[in-house]
């Protein structure tokens, strides 16, 4: 595994729209690992792959069970209920924004495995996904 460089704004490859992943190949497994070492390294709550240089519909999301990776993450639906909280991004180094969210989203998407799964999320957990699906379209914090 490798950590590696996060890619910081204004690059143009964070404000290009990601490809869906067609099969998750060797070459995509061995990625998530270097993004869930880089992701700890740099002590972050998510990490989508444009930020390492990788236009591609990949992230990964912290929680207490290890990473959780999102391939081709679709939120299928979200509230109107939102609220407003300050975030972080570790490609805009000491921009502290606050972004208007869904309080509750459903999520479907493609394990590490490439097998199809759908979860509910709420509260800061929603947050981040949301962020990082933000990343997959091209939009950053700044943005917002
Ligand atoms: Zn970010």
């Amino acid at each position: 595994m490798s950590i590696l460089p996060i890619i910081k704004e204004p690059a143009s490859s964070l404000r290009q729209e990601s490809q869906p992943i067609l099969a998750v190949t060797p070459d995509i497994k061995r990625l998530i690992l270097d993004m869930g070492q880089t992701m700890k390294s740099a002590k972050g709550v998510g990490l989508a792959a444009p930020q390492i240089g990788q236009n591609i519909r990949l992230c990964i999301i912290s929680t207490e069970k290890g990473p959780l990776v999102l391939i081709n993450p679709k939120i299928t639906w979200k509230s109107l209920r939102k609220d407003v909280e300050e975030e972080g991004c570790l490609s805009c180094p000491n921009a502290y924004i606050k972004v208007k969210r869904s309080k509750l989203i459903h999520v479907k998407a493609l394990n590490e495995k490439g097998q199809i799964f759908s979860f509910k999320a709420t509260g800061y957990f929603a947050r981040v996904i949301q962020h990082e699906v933000d990343h997959l379209n091209g939009i950053l914090i700044i943005d917002k």
